[in-house]
């Protein structure tokens, strides 16, 4: 048994932590992190993009409309919170309206961090979250990898998520992008690593315990 390690949560042998680099991008991420996904040692992506972004949060919960945290953040006059969600009323990073938003203020971008289904029910069970100002990206992405899990062809991981939204906003001069690509460098690390456990598993003849596709 190699064992876990404590920080990224991954088996010793699967650890990210030396290809971490930690990013200062000017831009406050509040990862929202739901409970069945926190146990989701595998596939989680919320924690590795908490340990890559210096100015982050990682906050477990299914309701988050009476967490301390979350209401002080919420009503911390430094930032002005969005939650990246798609759907119709959410502006985009390239909209008039987010830069004059922003305007004197920190971004604080709030991440829902679970299966769709899961990050729906979130939402459901957060009123001060279904209030504040939803944020989507310019254009559409699609994972690089789709865990079969999500049921949205769309879905991305959190931190693809984290990366489109600084990489986004870097090229508008809202963030500072620099070494972000580090974020799927480490993505496609774990992936890979994954890839690699169930390659081998199947040559064991093994049932399949992560099920994997190739975007
Ligand atoms: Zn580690």
């Amino acid at each position: 048994m190699s064992g876990i390690c404590y920080r990224c949560f991954k088996s010793k042998e699967a650890c990210l932590c030396s290809y971490i680099k930690e990013l200062d991008t000017g831009v406050k991420f509040v990862i929202l992190i739901h409970p069945r996904e926190a146990r989701l040692m595998k596939t989680g992506t919320g924690r590795i993009a908490h340990l890559s972004l210096k100015d982050s949060e990682l906050i477990q919960g299914c309701s988050f409309n009476e967490n301390e945290r979350v209401v002080k953040l919420l009503s911390d006059p430094t930032y002005h919170p969005f939650l990246l969600y798609p759907g119709n009323g959410a502006i985009t990073t390239d909209s008039k309206a987010f830069k004059e938003k922003i305007s004197g203020k920190i971004p604080m971008i709030i991440i829902l961090d679970g299966t769709w289904s899961q990050a729906k029910k979130m939402l459901k069970y957060s009123p001060n979250l279904q209030s504040i100002d939803r944020l989507s990206f310019n254009k559409g992405y699609s994972s690089r990898f789709i865990f079969k899990r999500e049921p949205t062809p769309d879905a991305i991981s959190t931190i693809e998520a984290c990366y489109y939204t600084i990489k986004e906003m870097g090229e508008l001069g809202l963030a500072f992008s620099d070494g972000a690509d580090n974020l799927i460098s480490v993505f496609d690390r774990m992936v890979s690593f994954q890839l690699e456990c169930e390659r081998k598993r199947r040559e064991l003849n093994a049932p399949e315990r992560v099920p994997l596709q190739i975007n």
